[in-house]
């Protein structure tokens, strides 16, 4: 017996998986060649499975201030924001993410967990309550527990769930931070936000939304879920991720309050751990000019995800969310999901295979996402690998011969 002996059923559980084929929590590209393609174990293969909605990891701007930024000002910061780790870049960061998510104030964080962990253990603190969707993200959860608020759990995007438990919790002091996400990352849905904000408004309580997987995918301006839904007015905090649609690694929390920066020296994840180096500010700093220079990137990424939506759903696979950036299988088993990923990587398509506990009712899932950069072309091959597995793993029925 050693310390980690505890690990022996998840130990055994990982090496069922990895013995179906190969590990699906172990890939290591050989090299990644674009937005679109990698090679793995010597084979090119189509990236179906990233979060690089608008294909910016390989935007030759971004790379140019990325390593502009190394020359003049080095590797690292080597020391948190608020010692010696914040340079005339992580300022110039937050002003212009403040101004283009219209927000009087922003912060960085070094990445968007932290910035989670930072937002949800302060804002809301001892004697406070905390209304968390039942499907957040673990970065939420995590947030919740490093602070002292009290934690209330409502039913996945059930507004009438969230104001009877607000109703309940309305004898009790304290102020009350509702936590939703603009785009769910396993299912791909959206939150009911006019509806949240209605319940919001009735319980006096405050809101605060992830635009983790919706910041450049959603809204005219690629804002996110509350532009699109015409809610940014009731959205106190705003928290979203550099390392999807901005194709870098970071987080930020922007919010119109006054006090905001008394965050700053309270919020611990923000406070103990150093800053993004020179190079990530850069590129981020040309990506947001992307996101807002090239809105048919956002159209590009929307029509993708229709492509994909409607190639599956005519091949008989039932889908669950409207058309979007994030499609996913449901898979009968975790056997059947171990191969179906398999599967698909032998023909050619990586996609993220997603297990319990981290999925809605720890259902097993194949989740696929698409990117602005994928061309037609590159869809329709990924539709047409998806069926033949679907079709191998008996998940769809044999067409009938046409008569
Ligand atoms: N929030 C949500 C909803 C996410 O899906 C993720 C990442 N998957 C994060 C926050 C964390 O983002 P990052 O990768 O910047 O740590």
């Amino acid at each position: 017996m050693t310390v980690l002996s505890k690990f022996r059923a998840l130990r055994d559980e990982h090496a069922a998986v990895a013995a179906a084929g190969r590990d699906p929590f172990g890939v290591s590209f050989d090299a990644v060649l674009s937005a679109t393609e990698a090679v793995l174990g010597g084979r090119r293969i189509l990236l179906l499975g990233t979060n690089n909605y608008l294909g910016l990891t390989f935007d030759p701007d971004c790379i140019e201030a990325a390593a502009a930024a190394v020359q003049d000002q080095g590797t690292g910061t080597t020391g948190s924001r608020i010692a010696n780790g914040t340079y005339d870049g992580h300022a110039a960061l937050e002003g212009r993410l403040a101004a283009f998510l219209k927000r009087r104030s922003a912060m960085v964080y070094t990445t968007g967990y932290q910035a989670n962990l930072g937002a949800l253990s302060t804002i809301a603190g001892k004697g406070d309550h905390l209304l968390l969707d039942a499907d957040s993200h673990a970065s939420i959860y995590d947030g919740a527990r490093l602070g002292h608020a009290q934690v209330t759990r409502f039913r996945h995007n059930d507004p009438d769930d969230l104001r009877r438990r607000l109703r309940i919790l309305s004898s009790q002091p304290g102020e009350k931070l509702i936590v939703a996400e603009g785009i769910y990352s396993m299912l791909g849905d959206t939150a009911p936000l006019r509806e949240m904000v209605e319940v919001k408004r009735e319980a006096g309580a405050w809101l605060l939304v992830d635009e983790a997987h919706s910041l450049g995918v959603l809204g005219e301006s690629g804002r996110g879920l509350a532009e699109a839904e015409g809610v940014e007015g009731d959205v106190d905090f705003v928290v979203g991720t550099f390392s999807k649609s901005l194709g870098a690694i970071g987080g930020f929390l922007a919010s119109d309050l006054d006090g905001f920066d008394a965050l700053r020296l309270s919020a611990r994840p923000y406070m103990f751990t150093a800053s993004l180096p020179p190079a990530v500010i850069a590129s981020v700093m040309q990506a947001i000019e992307v996101l807002e220079a090239r809105p048919e990137l956002r159209d590009r990424l929307r029509r993708n995800g229709q492509h994909l939506h409607e190639g599956l759903a005519a091949a008989g696979f039932a889908l669950g969310a409207m058309p979007g950036p994030i499609i996913s299988l449901a898979m009968p088993d975790r056997e059947t999901a171990v191969m179906f990923w398999n599967g698909l990587l032998a023909e050619g398509v990586y996609s993220n295979l997603a297990l319990g506990p981290a999925t809605p009712g720890g259902k097993p899932l194949l989740r696929m996402s698409v990117s602005a950069a994928l061309t037609p072309a590159q869809i329709d091959t990924a539709v047409n690998a998806i069926t033949r597995t679907g079709y191998a793993m008996g998940l769809l029925s044999v067409p009938l011969a046409a008569e």
